[in-house]
């Protein structure tokens, strides 16, 4: 078979809709499926045995599979090359069971987070993994990027929450793992093999997710202070005194406040001061708890703990608070780049103006801001900069990327706490990974995808 015939015979494998020419695609919509990069066809497949066949057809072949999902990644995993397919698993989104008595949801991979956050509400229950990316992005995505976001501290990332899944090979091979239990100690946890791989290692088809009771009580607050002793004194006493309620502590530096509160005309404390808080608790009894949120915090302003602060009254006051660390779209539809990183919290304050100040001076025009996920050691770090002033987009990124990344290494920090690394990452795993570890993973994929067909060239 030539490479256009074997890229056409897939089309056998699917229904009419679950295959998509490179002719098709032309005049679509640039960000679906494609961006601005080349891809041979489309699969849209229905059912595992179909990304069973679609896989095995490509191996045997040597067409590169690169998997998709909701498409709202941010270190360049799904970037498709000329001579590769796109696997997007969107039409594989069926909820096919939730059972408020085992506290589990069985899905298909495609799945759309928020719409099955919704359907499990439903049930008075709740699947606690939440991000910006809601709206669009897939819960088998979730899964192999393994996602983060806003409560992470008190649920774990995407990993904590899945028992069981579903996974197929490179050579079409379908492993099934749909473990429905908390504990299973019966050998290798297989499943993580595949959580956090970049659709590297396999495609994840089925999960089976862990769910929560649903929270009864939402108190929300927001605080200014003046020193990071504060910052790190209050996490310990916001946590310490909502025992085991406390669902986010999230901090914005100064850069971040002042910007982002100008930008969207919501700035319900003055800016100026370093650092502020966001803090959130979820529980099961309204009047109780927001009696205890109260409490807890009077007690934090008699210790000295907050300099000024203010807590939601209501859903849309909650909102307002959260818009002002969630909405980075000020700063993505202007020349700026993201990072996600992570070090032990004693370490942060002295980084992060570090890598204000360096960034400044290696990059002339440049608004560094900082604002992350404090209490699980994540930071994001969002910077404006001016090529012109730079020479160039590529000259900008690298030095923006070495003030951040470099000083990492002694610290051990990650180099990615949440977004995986794809393509944008690759060059800088090493600070993160040892030799021996990097071997281990390599090893890994030789022997799950020796031709390497699945998703080729992310990670390493
Ligand atoms: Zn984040």
């Amino acid at each position: 078979m030539r490479a256009n015939d074997s890229i056409l015979a897939l089309a056998e494998l699917v229904d009419r809709a679950g295959f998509l020419s490179d002719q098709d695609l032309q005049g679509r919509e640039a960000g679906l499926y494609v961006d601005d990069f080349l891809a041979d066809a489309v699969l849209r497949p229905t059912s595992t045995a179909q990304v069973s066949a679609i896989l095995a057809h490509c191996n045997e072949h040597d067409i590169a599979v690169v998997p998709q999902g909701g498409m709202t990644g941010l270190v360049r995993g799904t970037q498709t090359h000329s001579g590769s397919v796109v696997l997007s698993l969107e039409r594989m989104n069926d909820i096919e069971n939730i059972d408020p008595v085992s506290r589990t949801a069985r899905v298909q991979a495609g799945v759309i987070l928020q719409r099955l956050q919704e359907k499990i509400a439903e049930h008075d229950m709740d699947f606690p993994l939440d991000l910006g990316a809601r709206g669009s992005c897939q819960v088998g995505g979730n899964a192999s990027t393994n996602a983060g976001g806003l409560r992470v501290v008190r649920y774990g990332m995407m990993r904590e929450l899945v028992l069981g899944l579903e996974a197929v090979l490179a050579d079409g091979t379908i492993v099934s793992s749909m473990n429905e239990m908390m504990k299973n100690n019966t050998g290798y946890d297989l499943k993580q093999l595949f959580i956090g791989s970049e659709g590297t290692l396999g495609i994840i088809t089925r999960l089976v997710l862990r769910l929560y009771e649903a929270p009864k009580s939402r108190n929300t607050a927001l605080a200014a202070l003046s020193s990071f002793d504060q910052v790190t004194g209050l996490l310990k006493h916001v946590d310490r005194s909502l025992a085991g309620q406390m669902s986010s502590f999230e901090v914005m530096w100064d850069s971040w406040y002042s910007f982002i509160t100008g930008e969207l005309g919501n700035r319900p404390l003055d800016p100026g001061y370093p650092y502020y808080a966001i803090f959130e608790s979820l529980g099961g009894d309204p009047l109780r708890d927001e009696e205890q949120f109260q409490a807890m915090l009077e007690s934090a302003v008699e210790e000295g703990l907050v300099d000024d602060a203010v807590v939601a009254t209501s859903e849309k006051d909650a909102r307002r608070l959260w818009e002002i660390r969630e909405n980075v779209d000020p700063v993505l539809s202007r020349p700026s780049f993201m990072y996600d990183v992570s070090l032990p919290i004693r370490h942060m304050d002295d980084y992060v103006s570090h890598v204000e100040q360096d960034m400044k001076k290696r990059l002339p025009g440049s608004q560094p801001m900082c604002l992350g996920h404090l209490a699980d050691g994540n930071l994001h770090f969002l910077v404006l900069y001016d090529a012109e002033a730079a020479g160039g987009d590529d000259e900008a990124h690298a030095v923006s990327d070495a003030v951040v990344y470099e000083p990492l290494a002694p610290l051990k920090g990650s180099v990615s706490a949440e977004h995986g690394i794809g393509l944008e990452k690759k060059a800088h795993l090493h600070i993160s990974r040892n030799a021996a570890e990097l071997e281990v993973m390599k090893g890994l994929k030789t022997l799950l995808d020796p031709k390497g067909t699945l998703n080729p060239g992310k990670i390493f």
